[in-house]
């Protein structure tokens, strides 16, 4: 049987891990205490070329595929969930919309700031009214001469605060349906565009997320990704990618959550032994080791199919789902291993168990997830 990674892929996980345990680990709590963006540590990523990497080499990345990319988030996750968040934004959301729908004129001028995190980019999809049933957007986009007016709030926006480039998704005509969403670049400053911080998560504290207002904004045509009324479809090939990121972004929680529960296992004592060698203790811990195995595996096939250039929409739904809600189960048996230390600040399994939540919501929650899989299970049914 082959390993699950190639050579190149385990040196880039111990680079990452080694990283990740000397800048990211030690800050973690500080980011998720303060709701401090963790600037240091994406400039960190940055120079170790992962800000890019699976943007294309000819636009400033390093060509790397999503089973590196796996690898990379489940490093930094297990370290800093805020970290992970802010990395599968920027290069899974945001850049890779251009890097995938862009001509090469626009990945020419996006593309190598971002892949090199200069700059930051953003995914703004959810509006106030409508999260799940993209459809509904109503942040409106009109022509007018070469440029579009746009108008309209976006909610929950990740890196928002910070971002420098924004990916839109906005309606024409809500009557024309999917064909009337389409997406465009709008960059931080421009006229008629306002951030507005939105503070007080449970978790993922450091994101920087954002409200975003257009109010009479003008964005040139030349920043609009793909065709007019493309934008429906462009998100849906992202987001399907987009959760194969998720997915390998709890892997890291769920390990993390695992490798703070074995520690505290082997030290902790109570009726005289340390607490690892009771076996109610034991059997939580080797539930934890399966699920995350299996998530792992779930996440790689998933990852593989995308990187074939196969369907993986079902399967990346498949991961998603069960590797947050596995770290979900995962999280809270760490915490239960650590009793009531486990409850209190500043415990890795605290944050953990907070940052985690999140994983099940955002990029389609579970409930989506569980639409895409029975849908192409079910195919199309009779009235
Ligand atoms: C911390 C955080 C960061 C985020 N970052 C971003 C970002 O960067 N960019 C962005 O665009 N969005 C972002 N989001 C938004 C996120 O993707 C949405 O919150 C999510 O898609 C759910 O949408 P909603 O909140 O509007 O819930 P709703 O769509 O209103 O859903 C409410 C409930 O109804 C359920 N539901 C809805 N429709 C169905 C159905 N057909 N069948 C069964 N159940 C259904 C849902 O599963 C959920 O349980 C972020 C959210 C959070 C919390």
């Amino acid at each position: 049987m082959q390993p699950l990674y190639s050579e190149q892929q385990e040196m880039l996980a111990a680079t990452v891990r080694e990283f990740a345990a000397k800048e990211l680990a030690p800050r973690a709590a500080e980011v998720d205490e303060k709701e401090q963006f963790p600037w240091e540590q994406f400039k960190g990523l940055a120079e170790l070329g992962l800000t890019g990497l699976t943007v294309d080499e000819a636009h400033g990345g390093s060509g790397g595929d999503y089973r590196d990319m796996m690898v990379v988030q489940e490093e930094v996750g297990a370290a800093c969930g805020t970290t992970s968040t802010v990395l599968i934004t920027h290069v899974s959301l945001g850049s890779q919309t251009i890097n995938q729908f862009g001509t090469t004129e626009q990945k020419d001028r996006w593309l190598p700031s971002l892949a090199t995190g200069e700059k930051i980019a953003a995914f703004a999809l959810t509006e106030p009214q409508t999260g799940s049933d993209a459809l509904g957007l109503s942040t409106t986009i009109v022509e007018d001469g070469d440029d579009y007016i746009l108008n309209g709030t976006k909610l929950f926006c990740t890196n928002g605060g910070v971002a420098d480039v924004f990916t839109i998704f906005c309606n024409a005509d809500r009557s024309a349906g999917y064909r009337g969403i389409s997406v465009i670049v709008v960059e931080k400053g421009t006229p008629g565009f306002t951030v507005n911080p939105q503070h007080g998560k449970m978790g993922m504290r450091g994101c920087e997320t954002a409200e975003l207002v257009f109010d009479n904004c003008r964005v040139p045509k030349s920043n609009l990704l793909g065709e007019p009324g493309g934008g429906y479809t462009i998100a849906l090939k992202i987001l399907d990618s987009s959760r194969i990121m998720i997915a390998a972004q709890c892997l890291g929680l769920a390990k993390g959550a695992l490798e703070a529960a074995l520690s505290y296992a082997r030290q902790r004592k109570a009726f005289g032994s340390v607490i690892g060698k009771k076996q109610a203790i034991q059997f939580m811990l080797a539930d934890m080791a399966i699920e995350l195995d299996a998530a792992r595996l779930l996440t790689f096939r998933a990852a593989s199919l995308y990187d074939a250039g196969l369907p993986h929409s079902k399967e990346a739904a498949m991961a998603k789902v069960y590797a947050s809600e596995a770290s979900g189960r995962i999280a809270t048996k760490a915490l239960q291993i650590h009793g009531g230390v486990g409850y209190f600040k500043p415990s890795v399994v605290e944050r953990i168990y907070r940052d985690q939540r999140v994983t099940e919501i955002y990029e389609g929650t579970s409930e989506i997830q569980r639409l895409v899989i029975s849908r192409d299970l079910l195919g199309d049914l009779p009235d």
